[in-house]
């Protein structure tokens, strides 16, 4: 649809993630949808081995040198797998890479980045605990200097990887008594003795990602796997929200895509009142709607991306991710749900797999911060930005355009 947009190397990298996407066994999907395979190891390894993670960073660090849109775009078809493929594909390449190789030194990147975009190695995310995902700054996990080494107790939860991750990007309290964005840390976690996965949840649909509840017991942490500064774990979290949102947002599109297409196939074939029932502008229309949505979501992610790419004003930007997220998944959700529609009862069993595609969407407007998170967001950053707008005078007085313009005595606002 937007190929006009995309540039020659751009394009070549998405026709090698539909090779990718295309070289993939159905029985993998359906291995992970049954629980039969707890993390995609497999599927990872042969991600980096075409080389096809983290394409944003230089080629020094096992990157491609490219940018947002070039990563939207990989995330979109590799999300056409199922959106567990692209959540443990963004988890760990788009991710934990984006935090080690912004914030990083030189070691940590040669140690944890290269490998880990090969192929070799897995990484997991850690944000999310028992108390809560929302409140990131409400983090409870610990993390004591003790002189040669840190120590870690807590638990994290919902862990994508927490079965199958070879290391983990850990945020923990460093200083119990300051304010919650001057105490919290970000660190390298190696699997070791103390980390412990104990609880692997049983999931509505995203099967196969190993997620699990981690626990963190008297984790002995080397002083060099501290990520960025101490007590400024805030500074990663901030840069590693574009990834966790735009990406989310990017592979949502992927993974809603199928459903359509098998809709669009379905509703030409299947005969109703004597004629196909794409016919009956009650099923053409929802698939319409469905189409527009999808693509609407992808002009919004590929606005997004170049704003990144542009390094706009960080609170703008801040706003674009929160919007795609939120626009990009609950219209893919909407895509699927019309996609199931049209289809009436065979569209709910597994004999096509919209159901499928139906269950693991669900998950798109909960994690990486949910959609109420995003709306709160939105919602500050709009409000702030109005009034500096309107406090330097220089846009049209809207409100004057009324035929009472002159009424103050009804304009009450107390
Ligand atoms: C399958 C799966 C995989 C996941 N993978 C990872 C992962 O790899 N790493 C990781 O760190 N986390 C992961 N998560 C966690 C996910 O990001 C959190 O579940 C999510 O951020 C919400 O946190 P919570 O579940 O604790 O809900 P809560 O924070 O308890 O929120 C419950 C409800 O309250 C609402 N709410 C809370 N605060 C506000 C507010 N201020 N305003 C309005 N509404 C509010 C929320 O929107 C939500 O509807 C995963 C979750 C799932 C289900």
């Amino acid at each position: 649809m937007f190929d006009y947009l995309l540039n020659e190397n751009q394009l070549k990298l998405r026709d090698e993630a539909r090779d990718f996407v295309k070289s993939i066994p159905r029985k993998m999907i359906l291995d992970m949808d049954e629980d039969k395979i707890k993390f995609p190891t497999e599927f990872l390894k042969e991600a980096g081995r075409r080389n096809l993670m983290g394409c944003r960073y230089p080629e020094k660090w096992g990157g491609r040198g490219m940018d947002w849109l070039s990563t939207c775009m990989v995330m979109e078809e590799v999300g056409v797998l199922g959106y567990i493929f692209a959540c443990t594909f963004g988890v760990g390449a788009e991710l934990v890479c984006d935090a080690v190789v912004l914030h990083g030194n030189d070691e940590q990147k040669e140690q944890y980045v290269k490998p880990l975009l090969r192929g070799d190695v897995f990484a997991a995310e850690c944000l999310t605990e028992p108390r809560g995902g929302s409140d990131f700054f409400g983090t409870t996990t610990t993390a004591e200097d003790k002189g040669e080494y840190y120590l870690i107790n807590g638990q994290k939860r919902f862990i994508v990887g927490g079965e199958g991750a070879d290391f983990f990007l850990v945020y923990a309290r460093t200083d119990p008594l300051a304010e919650p964005h001057k105490g919290i840390s970000c660190f390298i976690v190696d699997r070791s003795d103390g980390v412990n996965s104990e609880y692997l949840y049983g999931l509505m649909g995203c099967r196969g990602g190993g997620a699990s509840r981690l626990v963190f017991k008297d984790v002995k942490v080397p002083k060099k796997n501290l990520l960025g500064t101490l007590n400024q774990g805030v500074d990663i979290f901030k840069t590693m929200m574009i990834p966790e949102r735009l990406g989310t947002a990017a592979m949502t599109i992927g993974a809603a895509r199928p459903a359509v297409d098998v809709a669009t196939g379905y509703t030409s074939r299947r005969k109703a009142f004597g004629r196909p029932i794409a016919g009956f502008q009650g099923v053409s229309f929802q698939i319409a709607e469905a189409v527009t949505l999808l693509d609407a979501a992808r002009a919004m992610i590929h606005v997004t991306a170049k704003a990144v790419d542009a390094g706009i004003d960080p609170r703008r930007v801040r706003r674009m991710v929160s919007e795609s997220k939120k626009f990009v998944t609950e219209s893919c959700q909407k895509a699927a749900h019309n996609a199931m529609q049209v289809m009436g009862g065979i569209g709910y069993t597994n004999i096509y797999p919209v159901e499928r595609i139906f269950r693991d969407l669900r998950l798109a407007s909960i994690w990486t911060g949910t959609n109420e998170v995003m709306s709160l967001i939105i919602a500050t950053e709009w409000y702030k930005e109005y009034w500096e707008i309107k406090s330097t005078g220089a846009s049209r007085d809207l409100e004057c355009d009324a035929a009472e313009y002159d009424a103050v005595d009804e304009k009450i606002f107390e």
